[in-house]
């Protein structure tokens, strides 16, 4: 590893697919596991290809019901290329002496080699090097050269190259029962010379998928000419080509490959398109400068610098690499959210989570259009939301837990726990919280960019109407005199109902109802500071009357927060009469318990009866908001809230988390950050290797968890910086963990383009020349101008 490599020595089937996943290629377009060119699907390989929001639906009966899901699809395979021995199999590298393997990512680059030697059974020993991209520019295109080196032998090697649509849907085991072919064969052909076209169709959403592929040989500087043939089966097209190999000379082998969609905009038709582009591409060298130039701009703008003395800073480059090979400048304008496990696997179906929330900030700072695009996805599915709402039989908006194509609730209703093999109900839909961070994101995003069009068109509609959702939700309780929230699911995934409850959810789950007050103060606030023509049209146009705005403002004052012990918020209400796990004993008897919902079934036991967490639940107030304005929201529900009880709060449910979500250690890093520096570093480094260690056993090799990797960025970026965005001003209260030196980033706000630096001991803020009006920062409660060219350096 050095700070822009991520390189595995030695081939390993057991890693494989996890390398797959973590060395996948995307543009925000589309994106292609890191799978070897040579394989097909099988116990060790899984190639997959994801277009961003590429969605289809399928029937499966289950224990005798029909369910629905809908799943990204995986479309055909176009590195597909593979060679053999007239006399021999189609390589395969466990079927062979390896005498030397190497991968390596290039993140700068965005290019991923591979390169390795084996000798056959015939003592042919061959060297095979391979790279490979996804164009960053040009978003329709991909690339994979394979130079392939006869070392101690000459004669006729044939080599195929496919675009191979006879895929599946079946990269996650534990999804094998559901049906999982999503693609029929529309057309394949030759294109010219040296290509060829295939064209499949999604069996339920008709979405057509156009591929095309251009293979040229060239030996000793000179292109093969093709003596092959074409070969064709059902959803498969491939061109078998023979060639006279010489000792020591190397074959090298060039693939150009277009992708087009029935969904593209500025087309005619996507055959037509994916043709023509492959006709006018380049060749890979220059196709490949051209990728790496694109990229390279955007690492100027995204890159983060940190010096530890140890290797978080590659991991850290990771992460925002693919978050970047997720969704990009590509992104914007196109009809998608950003699903939760990347374009990287078929992990949670690409479906759109609450995960969101911990992706978004670095975006707004860097490519805030990238935001507000993703954020219009949700606006477009704001009518979806009233239905939702409406069904549900609650007003306002009411967005899914897990968002797919057209904004319906994507959460399955069974899930299968591996480990007892029984299909459980799901009642995780009832994260209505989802709502919550919708209009968090909405309101963030607008802090930092003060854009008045977006909020006054879009965003103010979509915070409006989950107000109004939550104005529907909430029962007032006499007895109490406060407003409730009953019968929902916190973010902690392992309270999903009352231990001797025959119904699911919870009631007065703190974290929910804290949100919605803060939801109902935003949507006063936006009502007052519209101008009057759009308050106007927007309270017409909403049917908003004055006594819904008084309703809105008393549940704003009277909403129920649970607390037990002394100053203890509890998760939700009756939390404190749970029971303590005996958590040594798990540990004990388990070793990993990060899953004790599927440990505690697996025993007819459940998590509902503890006092444990999957994930920050309560500790997510204090990961959202700072201390003062937490303070403001208990003040106006009439709870003391004293700074004391942070601390105490933090380490009661730190020591009761099993950190079964990967989104966890990033909130209790956060969480800590200021009062226990030495802890903060510690759960940070943990939670930046959950995916490069695959530390949830098996699972990244399905789909990294890019809430996970979002949100570790974002503690450098804003956590270890203290940046907040609040009023038009640029706050830092910057505090670096005891592990961390030095970090070094760049910041995009409102015109400005911010160079930032933190040691231990200083702070600094740039902004580079420019025509930008100045910008108010508060560096540690001392606020001024800074204009474009200045900088401002203060001791910490
Ligand atoms: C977590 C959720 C998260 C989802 C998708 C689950 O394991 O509990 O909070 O939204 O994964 O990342």
């Amino acid at each position: 590893m050095n700070g822009w490599s991520l390189i595995y020595e030695g081939f390993d089937p057991e890693q494989e697919r996890l390398r797959e996943a973590l060395c996948t290629l995307g543009n925000g377009y589309f994106a292609t596991r890191g799978a070897a060119h040579e394989a097909e699907a099988d116990a060790t390989h899984y190639p997959g290809t994801y277009l961003a929001g590429g969605y289809n639906r399928l029937h499966t009966e289950i224990g005798g019901r029909t369910i629905e899901n809908e799943d990204l699809v995986n479309l055909p395979n176009w590195l597909s290329l593979t060679f053999r021995h007239p006399d021999g199999n189609w390589v395969n590298l466990q079927a062979v002496d390896i005498l030397s393997y190497r991968q390596e990512l290039d993140l700068k680059a965005g290019v991923l080699h591979r390169s390795f030697q084996f000798q056959d059974s015939q003592s042919r020993k061959t060297t095979v090097t391979s790279r490979r991209f996804v164009h960053l520019g040009f978003h329709h295109l991909a690339g994979l050269e394979v130079v392939i080196t006869p070392e101690n032998w000459s004669g006729a090697l044939e080599i195929r190259s496919a675009l191979d649509g006879r895929v599946l849907n079946a990269g996650v085991a534990r999804y094998q029962a559901l049906n999982n072919k999503h693609l029929t064969s529309l057309e394949s052909s030759v294109v010219g010379e040296d290509g060829i076209y295939l064209c499949m169709e999604t069996n339920q959403s008709k979405l057509r998928i156009a591929e095309a592929a251009r293979t040229r040989f060239v030996l000793d500087d000179a292109l093969v000419s093709l003596t092959g043939a074409v070969f064709q089966e059902p959803e498969y097209i491939g061109q078998e080509v023979t060639v006279e190999m010489k000792q020591g000379h190397p074959l090298t082998i060039e693939k150009i490959v277009t992708l087009y969609t029935s969904r593209d905009h500025g087309i005619s038709e996507c055959g037509v398109d994916t043709r023509n582009a492959l006709t006018s591409a380049g060749g890979f060298e220059d196709l490949l400068r051209s990728h790496t130039q694109h990229l390279d701009r955007l690492w100027q703008r995204c890159d983060i610098g940190i010096q530890d003395g140890e290797d978080s800073q590659l991991i850290l480059r990771l992460h925002i690499f693919h978050l970047l090979q997720t969704v990009s400048p590509n992104t914007i304008g196109l009809d998608v959210g950003v699903p939760a496990r990347g374009l990287h696997g078929e992990a949670y179906r690409g479906h759109i989570f609450w995960d969101e929330l911990f992706i978004f900030p670095f975006l707004n700072l860097r490519i805030p259009d990238i935001t507000k695009s993703l954020l219009l996805y949700r606006h477009r599915r704001l009518d979806h939301a009233r239905r939702n709402a409406h069904q549900a039989g609650f007003g306002g908006a009411l967005y899914p837990w897990q968002s797919g194509s057209n904004g319906r609730e994507e959460s399955q209703t069974v899930h299968l726990n591996p480990q007892s093999g029984r299909w459980t109900p799901d009642n995780s839909s009832l994260q209505r919280h989802v709502n919550a961070a919708i209009a968090y994101n909405v309101w963030q995003y607008f802090q930092v960019t003060d854009d008045w069009e977006f909020l006054s068109f879009y965003g103010a509609e979509m915070i409006l109407e989950i107000a109004r959702f939550w104005a529907s939700l909430a029962l007032y309780n006499p007895e109490k005199d406060r407003y409730e929230i009953l019968n929902v699911m916190g973010p902690d995934e392992y309270h999903d109902q009352y231990p001797s409850a025959d119904h699911p959810g919870v009631h007065n789950n703190a974290y929910t109802n804290l949100m919605v007050v803060w939801i109902f103060c935003r949507a006063l606030e936006i009502l007052d500071m519209l101008s009057d023509d759009s308050r106007t049209e927007l309270r017409e146009i909403m049917h908003i009357s004055t006594t819904e705005a008084e309703l809105w403002e008393d549940i704003s004052r009277k909403m129920f927060i649970p607390f037990h012990e002394k100053g203890i918020i509890s998760q939700f209400e009756g939390y404190g009469d749970l029971e303590e796990f005996d958590w040594d004993r798990y540990r004990e008897k388990y070793g990993d318990i990060h899953r004790l919902d599927r440990i505690l079934e697996a025993e007819g036991d459940s998590t509902n009866r503890y006092k444990l967490s999957k994930q920050a639940d309560v500790l997510m107030l204090f990961y959202l908001f700072s201390s003062d304005e937490l303070r403001l929201l208990f003040k106006r529900l009439g709870y003391t809230f004293k700074y004391s009880t942070i601390p105490r709060n933090i380490a009661y449910y730190l020591s009761r988390t099993a950190h079964g979500s990967s989104l966890s250690r990033v909130v209790h890093s956060w969480v800590v950050a200021r009062s226990d520096r030495e802890q903060a570093w510690e759960l940070l480094k943990k939670a930046l290797r959950v995916d490069i260690l695959d530390v949830q056993a098996g699972t990244t090799a399905e789909g990294i968890h890019l809430g996970a990797m979002a949100g570790t960025v974002d503690l450098i970026q804003r956590g270890h910086t203290g940046l907040e965005t609040r009023g038009g001003t640029l706050f830092f209260n910057p505090c670096l963990p005891k592990g961390l030196k030095a970090l070094h980033l760049r910041l995009f706000y409102r015109g400005h383009s911010l160079d930032v630096s933190v040691t231990q001991d200083n702070f600094q803020i740039g902004s580079r020349p420019g025509r930008s009006t100045p910008i108010r920062i508060s560096i540690k409660g001392k606020s001024q101008k800074l204009k474009p060219g200045q900088i401002v350096s203060t001791t910490i």
